[in-house]
């Protein structure tokens, strides 16, 4: 379909307004116009208004929706796919970090790593991602392991999949203030991001002011998990907004999760959102992880709410928002392949992108490539710029968002890339 030379032109492809410039063609409705768009060089030439005569043209895409590929900005790597030998004994929470502590002790050799966060990218690459941002296990000895590994991956796929890495460990943790000034130094040598899990503990506001003072002197960024939880006494994000402000931190901070906002009184809610919305803050909800753990219930009951952050008031308020994966088939999140289109359909469904659509899209897009601290280019679709996209086989966004988008077509430098999935079968031998 698309040909394999050094250059050509889709004709009649669904561009919408929300990743790409100009606006020379008329939008419908969803925020879709027509378009022929012409590569070449691995780079995007042109971008124009389609005319009468594409239509029937060689590569006529016939309203075939392409988006530019995508960012992930929260995953787990490291924890992936280990599933099948250490599955979450009952979907909770508490289930899940004893389970990943228990396999992280006992497994997570660095080839064990390795394998998987091959495998995982192997996926990611498949489905169109551009740039990933994960997590790391930091509590010793794993960080000596998953950050060499990491930089390696890194180096390995470069020019395929940016990678990002942020340290994870329980703030309490950085109590230990030898220990915590080894790993900035670990997480600094590598370029990687600052990050913690941060909980209501009576010292956080200390603990806080040990990050942000860490992050200052060595030029972090930061990346927090925060109140993964329906306690409404979490307020962990303001806290967090608070101690920016504090430290006059200006610096890009990235907070995935902040679900108990979702459950907090309006007036609480207002005072984080005014704390949040003062900082350079971007916040990232994780709604299939969400889904998965919040209100989990013990007694067999129905969950009742929906895990998710208060996103509609956030971007209302100008705070930069995210949708990502997070975690893929470990003991956090029993499903998932870091398909950025799966996590857009379930964010449509469970955070209502819809009515009107508008630009949530730069969800997984545009928003998640500022908060990353990527260049311009990423997550939208412009002349100059470079051929990284994904041809969708639906033609808007109930075609898009119904089916699993399994013969999409992906463009990377120009060129239609492989999507052949890795088979299940080759990590069989790390699940004994
Ligand atoms: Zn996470």
């Amino acid at each position: 379909m698309v040909s394999s030379g050094k250059g050509f032109t889709l004709h009649r492809v669904h561009l919408h307004s929300s990743w790409v410039d100009g606006g020379a063609a008329r939008h419908d409705s969803e925020g879709f116009g027509l378009y022929d768009l012409t590569v070449a060089d691995g780079r995007i030439a042109a971008i124009a208004p389609s005319t009468d005569d594409s239509a029937g043209a060689e590569n006529d895409m016939r309203r075939r929706v392409v988006m530019p590929a995508f960012i992930d900005c929260h995953t787990h790597l490291d924890k992936g796919h280990i599933w099948p030998r250490k599955p979450n004994p009952d979907g909770s929470f508490p289930g899940a970090l004893e389970a990943v502590g228990a396999d992280r002790m006992t497994n997570w050799s660095a080839a064990d790593v390795e394998a998987r966060m091959e495998f995982a990218l192997k996926c990611a690459w498949a489905y169109g991602t551009r740039a990933i941002r994960t997590h790391l296990d930091s509590l010793p000895p794993q960080e000596t392991i998953s950050w060499p590994v990491f930089e390696m991956m890194r180096e390995r796929w470069a020019g395929r999949i940016d990678l990002q890495a942020a340290c994870l460990f329980g703030i309490d943790s950085a109590r230990d203030e030898a220990w915590f000034d080894n790993l900035v130094a670990r997480v600094k040598a590598a370029g990687g991001v600052l990050g913690a899990v941060t909980y209501m503990v009576p010292d956080l506001d200390e603990l806080l002011d040990r990050m942000f003072r860490a992050a200052l002197d060595h030029g972090l960024e930061l990346d927090f998990h925060a109140d993964e939880t329906d306690a409404v006494e979490a307020v962990s994000l303001r806290r967090i907004a608070e101690a920016a402000a504090r430290h006059g931190y200006d610096g890009r901070i990235l907070i995935g999760h902040c679900c108990s906002l979702a459950r907090q009184p309006d007036a609480e809610v207002l005072r984080t959102l005014d704390a949040v919305a003062a900082r350079n803050i971007s916040v990232v909800s994780l709604p299939m992880c969400n889904m998965y753990l919040q209100d989990r219930r013990s007694d067999g009951a129905t969950p009742r709410w929906r895990g998710v952050t208060l996103l509609h008031e956030m971007k209302a308020r100008g705070i930069n928002v995210c949708v990502a994966s997070d975690n893929t088939r470990d003991p956090f999140y029993a499903y998932g392949d870091l398909d950025m289109i799966e996590v857009y359909r379930m964010a449509t469904r469970t955070i209502h992108f819809d009515h009107p659509v508008a630009d949530w899209p730069k969800t997984v897009l545009a928003n998640p490539a500022r908060a990353m601290g990527l260049d311009d280019s990423y997550g939208k679709l412009a002349e100059g710029g470079p051929a990284d996209f994904v041809i969708c086989e639906g033609r808007s966004w109930t075609e898009v968002l119904s089916r699993p988008e399994s013969g999409r077509i992906v463009v990377r430098n120009g060129a239609v890339v492989d999507r052949a999935l890795p088979a299940y079968e080759e990590l069989d031998r790390l699940m004994e």
